[in-house]
């Protein structure tokens, strides 16, 4: 298999004690981590799949400071990792276990810039946990969409280097459709200053598009101005059981031309995620008895009256009952009810580690291809390994499962997780015979890398690479991530 080996990590410098004492003049001695108990929740990653060490943790808190920290790295030859809330599930945020990588924290990097409402828009330096950045909006009468279950430790730095999805990119777009501007230090210290909130610029290359989604390999990301929305005067929810597979995708084919209600989130889950957190979880609710083998969580905005939108809404449901799309449906009648049914939803993720292993696959498929896709994905689980459990769920709205399977009852964790190679091949060739991507969501990182260059188009390696060489030319910008 060809390697896709773009920088050699083991090329780069131990920043020795001259450096230290240079980064320590820059942000303090008490911003700059050596002992490994403190570097120790920067080195681990939510999946515990990558074992790191890092020569140090950098914890800046302006522009500035890491303008001059990257001149430092760059020419010095040390590679630098950008890290956010440390919540990406491929491993793109920690170094490798060679221990010279400087972790370079954004959390300090936190503050609100400007929030102009006439423009809908808010400016924000790239450590500002999401959950902050939607909180802001709230109390200036404005949503901010994004939604991920990461969103009170993951940072919008973050969400920016990952295009994160999450929830609502069915009616709001991903990361890269809320960015209107970005702030972002080259690898060599340059400040790149793109915080406008313009509709329209066509004023050449659109650079703020390379850097959204790149990772941390381009450049670190100080800040962003990203779109606001008028906040809905109503949201509803509802939990629905499906007929079968195949109801999911007509259903939200005919929700789109029945409802007055515009769609903001259609989360597919499986009986068995919910049979799961049933289990793990006594205390949540489950809305419906008897589910069937599909459930979906469908949300709705609307700007007319409750009663109107909930009318709008009973209607279409008892209209899906007539084409047998779903067999039975319950409408949130509060917030906190809504919030139980997201609960469940959220719980599927958490609730699959307290039964063993699991191998994981982030994947898009064109809508219409999706039943398809999980029937033929679960026969490729029972033939890699016999008894294994597909948990498929995710935000069907917009083509995106989480294809993930879990080992079978009383099984060894160690013997079912060597099959992630083997597993993850097949599903993905699937992806590919279904012209899917895949990396929907949580991008390339470390865990996808090799796979990327190997399933890539040849045009599309070469103009990566040069992209990177031209920004990036000693390669000191995560190292072996994405490229
Ligand atoms: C429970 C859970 C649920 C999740 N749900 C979703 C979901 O629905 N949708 C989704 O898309 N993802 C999801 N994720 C994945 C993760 O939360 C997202 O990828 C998130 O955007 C990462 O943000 P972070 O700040 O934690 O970044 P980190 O994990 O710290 O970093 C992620 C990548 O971005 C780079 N990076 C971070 N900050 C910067 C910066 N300022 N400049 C340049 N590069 C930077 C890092 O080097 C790394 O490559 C989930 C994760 C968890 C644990």
């Amino acid at each position: 298999m060809s390697k896709n080996v773009v920088n050699n990590r083991e090329g780069y410098a131990y920043p020795d004690q001259n450096i230290m004492n240079l980064f320590c003049g820059i942000v303090g001695d008490s911003n700059v981590l050596l002992d490994e108990n403190d570097m120790q929740s920067f080195l681990s990653e939510p999946r515990n799949l990558y074992k790191a060490k890092a020569a140090c943790v950098i914890k800046p808190s302006s522009v500035l400071e890491i303008s001059n920290i990257l001149k430092i790295a760059n020419d010095n030859n040390i590679a630098i990792v950008p890290q956010g809330g440390n919540t990406g599930l491929v491993g793109g945020q920690v170094p490798y276990d060679k221990g010279n990588e400087v972790i370079l924290s954004l959390s300090r990097l936190n503050k609100l810039r400007a929030i102009d409402i006439s423009t809908n828009s808010i400016t924000i330096e790239a450590g500002m946990t999401l959950d902050k950045v939607q909180k802001l909006a709230d109390e200036n009468d404005r949503l901010f969409p994004l939604s991920l279950g990461s969103e009170g430790s993951c940072q919008i730095g973050g969400n920016l280097a990952t295009n994160a999805g999450g929830t609502a990119v069915i009616e709001y777009g991903n990361t890269r459709e809320l960015t209107l501007g970005l702030e972002v230090v080259l690898a060599d210290g340059k400040i790149l200053n793109g915080l406008k909130s313009l509709r329209k610029d066509n004023t050449g290359y659109d650079l703020k598009n390379i850097f959204i989604g790149s990772e941390g390999t381009l450049g670190i990301i100080t800040a962003a101005t990203m779109k606001l929305f008028p906040k809905p005067k109503n949201i509803i929810s509802t939990f629905v059981s499906l007929s079968n597979l195949n109801a999911a995708v007509d259903l939200l084919n005919f929700l789109r031309e029945e409802t007055m209600n515009k769609i903001t989130s259609f989360e597919l889950m499986p009986k068995i995620g919910i049979e799961l957190v049933q289990k793990h979880k006594p205390n949540i609710n489950i809305p419906l008895k008897d589910l069937n083998d599909w459930s979906a969580l469908i949300e709705f905005s609307s700007n007319s009256t409750l009663d109107s939108a909930r009318d709008d809404l009973e209607n279409t449901l008892f209209k899906a009952i007539n084409e047998n799309y779903i067999t039975d449906c319950i409408i949130a009648e509060s917030i906190s009810q809504s919030m139980d049914f997201w609960r469940i939803r959220h719980f599927i993720v958490e609730v699959q580690a307290y039964e063993g292993g699991s191998i994981k696959h982030d994947i898009s498929i064109p809508i219409a291809k999706i039943p398809q896709f999980i029937n033929e994905a679960n026969n490729i689980a029972e033939s890699v390994y016999p008894s294994s459990r597909p948990i498929p769920f995710g935000h069907i709205g917009d083509g995106n499962i989480h294809y993930n399977i879990t080992q079978p009852i009383n099984e060894n964790t160690d013997k079912f997780m060597e099959k992630w190679h083997d597993m993850s091949s097949k599903v993905h060739d699937l992806v590919v015979k279904l012209n899917g991507s895949i990396s929907a969501e949580h991008g390339i990182g470390r865990m996808k890398r090799d796979e990327l260059y190997e399933r890539s188009d040849s045009t599309k390696n070469y103009i990566m690479k040069n992209i990177k060489n031209a920004l990036d030319a000693r390669g000191i910008l995560n190292p072996g991530k994405v490229l």
